[in-house]
């Protein structure tokens, strides 16, 4: 109930419509009630007649039925196009709505999700509650017309024969109910079995080259079959339930049909009914029985669509762990001082800290180097700046303002960040540079790339800019792609840097080639870099060494080395 509270809202932009869809649901149910009710009085009084009298009945009579069905037909064309468009229209708001939360979700959402297999739940999800959204309300109109029109002039003709009807028409609708639970089970049996014969195969061609080195084949034969042979189990009950649903459903009919000629007959010998009306209780039998079965799936068909709707209102109705304070102001006219007070930091999903009181300051336009084992907090260190988590314990301030006080926009467009993983979006090259400043000319795109020194690589190839990159795009080395992420940046000009392991993952030629653009990047702006290398920092103008949640050392390279501590043992290894 709570649910369907907040399901009502989404048809409210198309109210116009859903009304106007019930109201010819319900002229498509009235007028499939009306002609057993003109072929009766027909039978009854036209054809009782004079053969000139049923001649002359035949044509008004011929045209008020014309017009009848032609009104049936404008009717079910509505509610079949415009009704299903009503639903699909609730089913890309609702998608839109998905997508628009999923970007402001935070990092912490996506480190306990696994977005694509939530991503693909959704999209069938989505297509539940559209069917609900179009077909329940609809499909219950149309059939409660239909069964309660029947049975209303069922027993304004003949209520002694109405009365048996009644009776298997609920033992019907109990019959069919429980089939159609059990074979809605069956069918979310076969989704999922399914579902495991395609991971079974994705996982096996994968991994094809393991299999075949190891001469694995039979092993995955035996695994891949299991699931097939599996899949066939589930289909065989899928079909034995729809086969006892289908089957029961027709005996039923036949039951109905036989009370009525039997029970009906003996009505008639004994002058109780008229034999016209024997007629019509066959016809109206077959107007009410789908109905019937249409409710019965629609009970289904609800559960399915709430239960999507359910988990859709979990993910739109999670609240993004970091968003704008009320007050929020503009980070404007930044100079670049970043300052780290006493910051403690853990992961919501762990309470054991991964920094406790860790203080630095970089001037504007100095630069600072984290070094430490794999795994002390560096690239946590980061993220706190461009608020991809929030301190759990301090402050971080840029020019003295806590970053929490700003507005998360214009705080990350003052940050640049290069990492060791590049990600090219789907997209021309010149789209993939573009995306450090949308809308930037060709010009500043070329120079952005000739300060990243990737502008002679980009021109020897066919299609210069405009060449594609991603799946089915040009291959590039990771050199290649990391150069055109630090084109991005060079072209968002941003004043502070985080430059994070951004050429471990490069062969050593790469590396030095790299080394260099980031130089010239880190040039006048504020900057953090986490080097896996000490060559790469020794210039840095404060050195802090990460270990234990915290900074054990910190100074300059020369300094540190007169320390004679872990820096000074680092360098030596190096
Ligand atoms: P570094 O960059 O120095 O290698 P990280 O900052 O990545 O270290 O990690 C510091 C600690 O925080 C590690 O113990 C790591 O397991 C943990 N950690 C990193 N990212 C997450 C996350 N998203 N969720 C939970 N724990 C994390
Ligand atoms: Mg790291």
């Amino acid at each position: 109930m709570h649910t369907l509270k907040k399901f009502i809202p989404y048809y409210s932009p198309y109210k116009a419509v859903f009304f106007l869809d019930l109201i010819c649901a319900a002229a498509i149910s009235l007028i499939d009630l009306a002609y057993p009710q003109i072929l009766r009085t027909m039978t009854r009084t036209v054809f009782a007649g004079e053969p000139s009298a049923i001649l002359k009945a035949l044509l008004p009579i011929g045209l008020a039925m014309l017009f009848m069905y032609i009104i049936q037909g404008l009717c079910k064309y509505y509610v079949s196009y415009q009704g299903h468009m009503m639903g699909a229209n609730m089913e890309r708001d609702m998608r839109q709505q998905l997508f628009d939360h999923y970007e402001k979700l935070s990092f912490s959402y996506y480190d306990q999700n696994n977005s694509g297999q939530m991503m693909s739940k959704l999209v069938s999800d989505l297509f539940d509650i559209s069917e609900m959204a179009h077909h329940g309300p609809e499909n219950l109109f149309i059939s409660l017309i239909k069964i309660i029109g029947s049975f209303v002039f069922l027993f304004l003709i003949n209520w002694r024969l109405a009365v048996p009807l009644l009776a298997l028409v609920f033992f019907m609708v109990l019959f069919s109910y429980s089939q159609n639970r059990r074979m809605q089970a069956t069918f979310m049996d076969n989704r999922q079995k399914i579902g495991e014969i395609n991971s079974s195969l994705q996982d096996t061609l994968a991994g094809i080259r393991v299999v075949q080195s190891f001469a694995n084949e039979e092993i995955e034969r035996e695994k891949f079959g299991r699931s097939n042979e599996n899949f066939l189990r589930s289909k065989d009950a899928n079909y034995r339930c729809m086969g006892s649903f289908m089957s029961g459903n027709l005996f039923f009919q036949g039951l109905m049909y036989l009370v009525t000629l039997v029970f009906g007959g003996w009505l008639i010998a004994r002058g109780q009914m008229e034999v016209a009306d024997l007629a019509m209780y066959a016809l109206y039998i077959g107007i009410f029985i789908s109905p019937i079965q249409i409710l019965v799936e629609l009970t289904e068909m609800m559960q399915k669509g709430l239960s999507g709707f359910r988990r859709f209102l979990a993910v739109v109705e999670t609240e993004p762990d970091i968003v704008d304070a009320p007050d929020a102001k503009p980070l404007e006219n930044v100079k670049g001082t970043v300052e780290y007070d006493k910051v403690s930091f853990h992961y919501s999903d762990d309470d054991t800290l991964v920094l406790s009181n860790v203080s630095f300051q970089i001037e504007a336009g100095k630069s600072v180097a984290l070094v430490g084992p794999s795994g002390s907090g560096k690239t946590t260190i980061c993220s706190l700046l461009p608020r991809f988590y929030d301190v759990t314990g301090g402050s971080v301030r840029i020019d003295g303002q806590d970053i929490r006080e700003l507005t998360l926009e214009s705080l990350r467009n003052q940050i640049g960040l290069v990492q060791q993983d590049v990600y090219l979006f789907c997209g021309t090259i010149r789209e993939n540079i573009a995306y450090g400043k949308p809308g930037a000319s060709m010009k500043e795109i070329e120079d952005a790339a000739r300060k990243a020194n990737i502008h002679d690589f980009i021109m020897s190839l066919p299609d210069g800019y405009d060449s594609f990159v991603g799946e089915r795009g040009t291959r590039l080395s990771g050199g290649q792609k990391q150069r055109i992420s630090i084109a991005r940046v060079f072209l968002k000009n941003p004043p502070i840097l985080i430059l994070d392991e951004a050429t471990s993952a490069l062969d050593n030629e790469s590396e030095r080639w790299i080394q260099h653009s980031l130089e010239e990047l880190a040039k006048n702006r504020t900057t953090i870099t986490i080097a896996h290398r000490l060559s790469t920092i020794r210039n840095a103008d404060e050195i802090l060494v990460v270990a234990d949640t915290g900074i054990v050392e910190r100074g300059t390279h020369e300094e540190l080395l007169a320390m004679n501590g872990i820096y000074a043992h680092y360098n030596e290894m190096a």
